[in-house]
């Protein structure tokens, strides 16, 4: 299967008001240009660095998504143009981010990441930190930030009825967030579904889904 025919397949398959990210991390500009002229324009990684070479080298209405855990000190890098940060987890990047949004005179939109998955191994908020965060005076001073909804990762089983509680906890957590009223917190996507899960993530409620394999085929990270 072609990447053109795994899209096309995938875009079938999904309903419309979900918005799928094409995740090209570690794949080659070719690949991404051939998802490009495809039609597809969303693509999420996970690597600062490698994103911001990405987009130096590619047609610039691509709109490009975080989707990996940031370090503060990168944020500088893809500032100017980065569209989603979909692994907010902590004020103090936050703070980073509106600062280096108000540097290009812009307002960058975050997802909060909440924590779903029992493993240790995966980053996140719980949802009383997140909204401690959004209810705080602190928050409402970021003026060049947006928070657009939560994004969580399930744990890495088998076991589909774990996953599904989890991605229900997702669910659960963005309709209570949503309560909580500021003008730079404006929730409307619940991103949650990769290559191996996205159709129960769909059935929990996600309205944006991280593909990667079942596009570009399987990563191969020792080159
Ligand atoms: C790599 C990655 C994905 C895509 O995973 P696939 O299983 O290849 O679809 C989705 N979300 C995040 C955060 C990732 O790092």
């Amino acid at each position: 299967m072609s990447i053109k025919n795994n899209l096309q397949h995938i875009k079938t398959s999904i309903p419309n008001h979900v918005t799928l990210v094409a995740v090209s991390k570690t794949k080659p500009v070719s690949d991404i240009m051939e998802a490009y002229e495809a039609g597809h324009r969303i693509f999420g990684e996970n690597k600062v660095q490698e994103m911001a070479d990405k987009h130096k080298q590619m047609p610039k209405d691509i709109e490009w998504h975080m989707i990996g855990h940031l370090q503060r000190n990168k944020v500088k890098y893809m500032a100017s143009f980065v569209r989603l940060i979909h692994g907010v987890d902590n004020f103090k990047l936050l703070q980073e981010i509106n600062k280096q949004a108000k540097k290009h005179h812009r307002s960058i939109d975050c997802l909060f990441q909440i924590k779903i998955a029992e493993e240790e191994s995966k980053f996140g908020m719980t949802a009383q930190e997140a909204s401690d965060i959004i209810t705080s005076e602190a928050f409402s001073e970021l003026q060049n930030i947006n928070i657009t909804g939560v994004m969580g990762m399930a744990t890495f089983t088998d076991n589909q009825t774990q996953i599904q509680q989890e991605f229900k906890t997702l669910k659960n957590t963005f309709d209570s967030l949503k309560l909580l009223k500021k003008t730079n917190f404006n929730p409307e996507i619940i991103s949650m579904g990769m290559s191996g899960d996205y159709q129960l993530a769909i059935d929990c409620g996600s309205t944006m889904i991280r593909v990667g394999s079942s596009i570009f085929g399987s990563r191969n990270y020792s080159i």
